[in-house]
């Protein structure tokens, strides 16, 4: 059976042809932060400060409801593209250059989905950007990123599941990928975010 990610209005499904992610994270990014923050000033969830990343196989099988998809990008210089639900304001995906397209990200809690979320986190990453004034609760023996300084990317890089997920695809995929879809949807809007706050 295929699994799917929906946004909370039902008005965008993706129908994924590999159930399982590949990859758990913990991010305290900004600019995760930034994403949450801004959709939830549109109508979305409300942020959390340090929200779970899951990655999954880009390939899908099918897709419903692309005229209510469209992508974001926080600056002009962004790398992140976030697809959000134009009507719920739901994040579909996330598509970076570091994922080659192999994988792209979700954030879970932020849309619907019936993949498998039971797989731990691998890391808690970017943590000098977490919150001063919030407190940090992460799972017992994670491996904790605080920046991407060479040394930490290194290490980021030999964790098994992030090396398996930011690799080229080995295999094409069987249906069309995240990047491919984001080609069909209209022109990413950039939000600027940067220099309102
Ligand atoms: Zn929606
Ligand atoms: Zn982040």
């Amino acid at each position: 059976m295929k699994v799917e990610i929906t946004c909370k209005c039902s008005s965008c499904k993706l129908l994924l042809n590999y159930p399982n992610p590949s990859l758990s994270l913990l991010c305290a990014c900004e600019d995760c932060r930034k994403a949450l923050d801004w959709g939830f000033s549109q109508g979305g969830a409300p942020p959390i400060t340090l929200p779970e990343l899951f990655y999954v196989r880009s390939d899908i099988h099918s897709f419903e409801g692309l005229e209510f998809m469209k992508p974001f990008q926080l600056r002009s210089n962004a790398r992140s593209t976030r697809i959000y639900c134009i009507k719920c304001f739901s994040i579909l995906g996330v598509d970076h250059p570091g994922y080659k397209d192999n994988v792209f990200m979700f954030f879970k809690g932020f849309c619907n989905t019936t993949c498998d979320l039971s797989i731990t986190p691998s890391a808690a990453i970017y943590l000098k950007d977490f919150p001063r004034n919030s407190k940090l609760v992460l799972p017992e023996g994670i491996e904790k990123i605080w920046s991407f300084t060479s040394e930490e990317s290194i290490k980021f890089r030999s964790i098994p599941e992030v090396c398996k997920s930011f690799q080229d695809p080995i295999t094409p995929a069987k249906g069309i990928t995240f990047k491919e879809m984001i080609q069909n949807m209209p022109e990413t809007e950039v939000l600027n975010l940067s220099a309102q706050t």
